[in-house]
């Protein structure tokens, strides 16, 4: 590449023949090098893209997977493992902050009978309607309710008294004793529950508190079923 310059210089003409090859080459390269870049960064935002995307595909499918891993499969109420687990950090706040905290243990009364009169898939069915009214109980979003295995239900109640927890459970027997829970698009039961009331003692673990509810609820199955039994207290009258 030539670059030529025309001047004039009094009555004459000066050309100027400029060798410009190197600069054009160099321009040539440095246009080529810029084109290769944009290149670069387009693959390296698709890339980084595609790997958000991924990490947000993982996160998803482990918070999907840890929800299945803490919830009872049929009524999507806390597992036992999981209620114990989330418990145990409710009370570690509950002791930074000195509130009392409240367990209460619920088991359906006769439910064998159920089973045996109208099949199983009618006695899941009645399980699964009465989780939903045990949530349907709850006074707040810390509250925690699961399944403990058959039909024996766990409740957990933060910044809760003895005598809050008693109201809760008169609450759910009442709700029990006035609705018949369905089963099926023709037929709805009436079931009653006994339940174990226990409030945290100062210090006292999870599991001692689970065990006092325990007892006051095999107290209630004794003295009758459909009634509150407060650990360690007397017995509130039935239904
Ligand atoms: P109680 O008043 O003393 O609690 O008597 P119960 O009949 O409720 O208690 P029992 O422990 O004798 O029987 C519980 C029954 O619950 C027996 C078992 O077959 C049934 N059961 C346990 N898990 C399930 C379940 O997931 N679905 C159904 N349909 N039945 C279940
Ligand atoms: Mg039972
Ligand atoms: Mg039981």
């Amino acid at each position: 590449w030539l670059q030529v310059s025309l001047a004039l210089l009094g009555d004459g003409l000066v050309i100027t023949l400029s060798d410009i090859s190197n600069l054009m080459l160099a321009n040539q390269s440095l246009q080529q090098r810029a084109a290769t870049l944009a290149l670069e960064v387009g693959i390296e935002r698709a890339t980084r893209q595609a790997l958000s995307d991924e990490i947000g595909l993982r996160e998803e499918r482990e918070k999907e997977l840890r929800r299945l891993a803490e919830t009872d499969p049929l009524t999507a109420l806390l597992n036992r493992r999981s209620f114990i687990e989330k418990a145990n950090l409710c009370i570690e706040t509950a002791d930074a902050t000195g509130q009392e905290s409240s367990l209460i243990m619920v088991d359906l009364d006769h439910f064998k009978s159920v089973n045996d009169s109208h099949g199983h898939p009618a006695g899941d069915a009645v399980i699964r309607a009465f989780a939903d009214l045990l949530l349907g109980s709850l006074r707040s979003p810390r509250d925690l309710v699961g399944r403990f295995g058959g039909e024996e239900f766990a409740l957990f109640l933060p910044n809760c008294s003895q005598q809050c927890a008693e109201l809760a459970a008169q609450n759910i027997q009442r709700e029990l004793a006035r609705r018949d829970l369905p089963v099926s698009e023709t037929l709805a039961l009436k079931v009653s529950a006994s339940f174990g009331v226990a409030t945290r003692r100062k210090g006292e673990s999870l599991m001692e508190c689970i065990g006092r509810a325990d007892r006051a609820l095999y107290r209630a199955k004794h003295e009758g079923r459909n009634r509150i039994s407060l650990a360690e207290a007397t017995v509130s009258a039935a239904a």
